[in-house]
């Protein structure tokens, strides 16, 4: 079976909370590791909302340095520090972050007592055998990056052919997991003839930008399209002028990127009656699944 990967949204507010909603901070969980997608104000008692341990955190992705995406850094370092946090936790951000991270330390007297790795980051930033991670430039008022988290196919063996060819279950399988050929009753088999390539999962999040094509080859086939849709359509000129999405330019990258799912996120304080227009608008451009995130909303795939 493929390791999961567990999506949960401590934030989906803009600039200004609700009692609904939070500022923004997404958690991706996938085998030991914990990405922080932002960490907007009053993250880390989200988490304690939600039963989630930020000890558990190996990297932080920051999107931009407006205030509603990273006020709740210093807090949650500091907690990290009085828990015994002993991982290198790794901060990811576009540029000027090693500045913003400096100064923050400075002004907030942050001497953490685990290491800290800092990096400007811009296309593929990370790979295992595992998952990857990628970074695009966004068009924001600031730096704003976008990312992606690849989750690796791995290859399967075809446990029928192995019926169909009698091959016995041992050690010649691993040969086979890892790429190679193997000798089985006076045949020669490929891995290309007993196994399979899973697809890979593409998760993509973007917050904070004005509509642009990039956002479109950026989340080009993503399995779950992660998106802003700060306004609805009715404000669009509002959008242009802020340098955020609507729901219909969300849809937009959405459907032009042949994304399977759309969640979306970042709503502005004047849709907290009705979000369900920001739902339906988005809904008459992208026919693919649309849902909008919610705070402690969790999905897995
Ligand atoms: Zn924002
Ligand atoms: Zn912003």
């Amino acid at each position: 079976m493929v390791a999961k990967v567990e999506i949960t949204f401590l934030g989906t507010a803009d600039a200004i909370p609700t009692r609904e909603r939070n500022h923004t901070s997404i958690l991706l969980n996938f085998e030991g590791e914990n990405l922080l997608i932002d960490c907007g104000e009053g993250t880390q008692r989200q988490f304690r909302i939600a039963r989630l341990n930020p000890c558990k955190i190996t990297r932080l992705l920051i999107t931009h340095w407006h205030a509603d995406h990273v006020l709740g850094i210093p807090g949650l370092l500091k907690t990290l520090e009085l828990s015994g946090y002993n991982k290198t936790l790794y901060i990811y951000g576009p540029k000027r972050t090693e500045r913003f991270i400096k100064d923050l330390f400075g002004l907030f007297a942050i001497r953490p007592s685990y290491k800290v790795v800092v990096e400007e980051v811009h296309g593929k930033f990370f790979e295992s055998e595992d998952f990857l991670l990628m970074a695009e430039k966004m068009d924001h008022t600031l730096p704003c990056n976008a990312y992606s988290f690849v989750r690796r196919g791995k290859r399967r063996i075809d446990k029928g052919k192995l019926k169909r060819y009698r091959i016995k279950e041992g050690p010649l399988l691993q040969k086979l997991q890892e790429g190679k050929s193997i000798r089985c009753n006076g045949k020669k088999y490929s891995a290309k003839d007993l196994t399979y390539l899973e697809p890979d999962t593409k998760i993509c999040f973007i917050l904070d930008t004005v509509f642009n094509k990039k956002a479109i080859s950026f989340a080009k086939d993503s399995d779950i399209l992660i998106c802003e849709a700060n306004f609805g359509a009715e404000l669009e000129d509002k959008a242009k002028e802020r340098k955020h999405l609507t729901s219909k330019q969300a849809a937009e990258i959405a459907k032009k990127a042949r994304v399977k799912k759309l969640i979306l996120t970042h709503f502005s304080q004047r849709y907290d009656k009705n979000p369900e227009q920001i739902l339906e608008e988005a809904k008459e451009i992208f026919d693919g699944e649309v849902v909008l995130a919610k705070d402690f909303y969790k999905i897995e795939i």
